[in-house]
Formats: C-alpha cells, sequence, structure tokens
C-alpha cells in the first residue's frame, strides 16, 4: 500500500468518458462506491464497462491527497538494512538462485514464472520507500532501482540503490529486463500511457510484472463492499478480458498468470458490509482487529476459500506477465 503514483496533473482534467476508457464499449451497471479504507464515507460513482468488464471511476476525485493522508505512507514505514552478498556468493549466483527458488521465499514467489538472473536490471515503479527493492537486494539483486513521483525526495539506500522521483519518460529506453507494478497500476488514471512508456523502457526480452486487483467472485458476492474497490484510490478495476485488451493495445501479450488473493478479501469486505473501516481515528491508524469479530474457524473458512478461488483463477488478486508480442 504505498503512494500509488496516479497522475496528479490530470485531476483538473476532464475525465468523464461517452464508454470504457479500455474497450470504448458502453458502460453498463453503475455503482456507488464509499471511501471506507479510513472511513470518510465519501461516495463515489463507478461505471462498469458492459463488455470487458472492466469497472471504473466516473469522475477523479478533485482533492485526491485528502484520500492519502500522510498516515498512509507509514504503512509502509521501511526498515530495511541492505546486506550485500559475500563475492563467493555472487560468484556462484547463478546457482544460489535456482536454489533458492526451490525454498518458496515470499518475496521469490513472485519471480518464478520470469527468467531471471540476479545481474538482470530491475526497476520497480511506484516503490514508495523501496520495501521491495531492499528485500530484492538482500537476497542477491544489486541491478535494482525504483521509481516513485510522489515520494518527497530522492533515496539513496546505499550499494547504488536509488528511489528516484522521476517521470517514467525521463528514464532511458530499452534497459530494463523486468519491470514490477505492485498494485500500482490501479491507482493510475491513464492506463495506455503507463504500459506504452513500461514497453519503452524494457529491453527487446523483458517482462512486465503487474500486481492488480481483479472483479471475480468477491466482487459478486461484496459488489459495491468488495475491499478492493478502495474508492476513491482505485480508478481501475480490471478483469483479465480488460487486462488482456489493454496489453494487447499497448503492444504486450499476456504469457502467464498468477492467482493470489487471500482471506483479505473476504474479511476486510464483511467489515465493510458492516460499516466498519479498515484504519480509523478511533482505533489510532491500525487495522482493524478483526481477529476479535471472526471466530478462528470464519477465517480458516475465508483463507480456504481463497485458496479455492485462486486454483479456478477466480482469486480477487493477480500478477500478470507480459512480454513484448512478436
Ligand atoms: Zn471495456
Amino acid at each position: 500500500m504505498d503512494l500509488k503514483a496516479f497522475n496528479l496533473e490530470s485531476q483538473t482534467k476532464a475525465y468523464s468518458s461517452p464508454g470504457c476508457r479500455i474497450c470504448k464499449a458502453p458502460f453498463g451497471e453503475s455503482l456507488v462506491v464509499k471511501e471506507m479504507m479510513f472511513g470518510f464515507r465519501d461516495e463515489f460513482k463507478y461505471q462498469q464497462c458492459s463488455l470487458c468488464g472492466c469497472l471504473q471511476i466516473a469522475e477523479l476525485p478533485v482533492n485526491i491527497s485528502k484520500y492519502y493522508p500522510p498516515y498512509y505512507y507509514s504503512f509502509t514505514a521501511n526498515t530495511a538494512v541492505l546486506k550485500r552478498q559475500s563475492y563467493f556468493k555472487r560468484l556462484f549466483g547463478y546457482f544460489r538462485l535456482k536454489k533458492l527458488f526451490k525454498t518458496n521465499r515470499p518475496v521469490l514467489k513472485y519471480l518464478k514464472p520470469v527468467k531471471i538472473a540476479f545481474s538482470d536490471k530491475i526497476l520497480e515503479i511506484g516503490c514508495g520507500k523501496g520495501q521491495q527493492i531492499c528485500n530484492l537486494f538482500n537476497i542477491g539483486f544489486e541491478n535494482i532501482e525504483g521509481v516513485d513521483k510522489f515520494i518527497p525526495e530522492e533515496i539513496d539506500h546505499g550499494f547504488g540503490v536509488k528511489i528516484m522521483k522521476k517521470d517514467l519518460v525521463e528514464l532511458q529506453p530499452n534497459q530494463y529486463d523486468l519491470i514490477i507494478m505492485n498494485h500500482v497500476l490501479e491507482h493510475m488514471d491513464q492506463q495506455q500511457e503507463v504500459l506504452k512508456n513500461c514497453r519503452s523502457l524494457l529491453k527487446e526480452q523483458g517482462c512486465l510484472m503487474i500486481a492488480i486487483p481483479v472483479i471475480a467472485e468477491a466482487f459478486n458476492i461484496y459488489k459495491a463492499n468488495w475491499v478492493q474497490l478502495d474508492a476513491p484510490r482505485h480508478f481501475f478495476l480490471h478483469t483479465v478480458k480488460s487486462m488482456s485488451i489493454l496489453a494487447q493495445q499497448t503492444g504486450f501479450e499476456i504469457r502467464n498468470t498468477y492467482f493470489d488473493s487471500a482471506s483479505f478479501q473476504f474479511w476486510a469486505s464483511e467489515l465493510y458490509q458492516r460499516d466498519i473501516p479498515l484504519f480509523s481515528i478511533e482505533n489510532d491508524y491500525q487495522a482493524y482487529p478483526f481477529e476479535k469479530i471472526f471466530s478462528e474457524e470464519e477465517i480458516e473458512t475465508f483463507e480456504m476459500r481463497s485458496r479455492q478461488l485462486n486454483e479456478k483463477e477466480m482469486g480477487d488478486t493477480v500478477v500478470f506477465y507480459l512480454y513484448k508480442s512478436s
């Protein structure tokens, strides 16, 4: 939940659209969604495309900074200390990485479908203070950078690990083997433009890894109370179909998907359904102690259902692996 790189400049631009911003088909259903992460309860209209199913905010909020309060950033407090691997370990990086993939480390599970080497050049977009970048460095990836135009200033973590405060268009093209966007794209209002920029930054065989929430079973159950709507911070809630259309429009093909939804999709949506915010002043801005209202059995059921949904490719979060189409 870093501060996501949505386009502040376009707040003043007209955003109304006669049809879907992805496939241009007419909108079908619309729904009103409340801000519930912090419990402002302000209401926002979302429209769903009748063809690709993508759900989109109807108007960009003018005062968006209200919904990224200072304590939003503190959720990503960075305590990372960079530890460089020994010369010996770096020399045998290839074998080390192969071995590491077998250990199922959380930070590596998303990289499994990508042919990656420790020496590959990696960029994370919208990385905030760079927590994930530091984690990747600590297991051996050294050629790694972050970019986030909403951080107050550039951050130098040492060992060449830098977080740049820049626009994507300011970066050198054709230089990255892997670009990571971890729950960032849904916060951006210019979907096609972002993906085109990523395409030009990638090397020919490079991979663009996009983790986003998707419209699936949890939306069907909870509708306006689905936690991943996250109004008004999420501008686009894609379907697998709308993501494939977007990929195709911007010169990509999706080669892999990885469904990684968790019990959060159930318990947090249940909270919203009961009009309970996720974080609140009353609760010292801590996440709601959901264990207090759900029994262990209920939580176990939520976890089991999430695993089942992921297997059926119907979980509400997914990682897409995009490559330049030939
Ligand atoms: Zn559409």
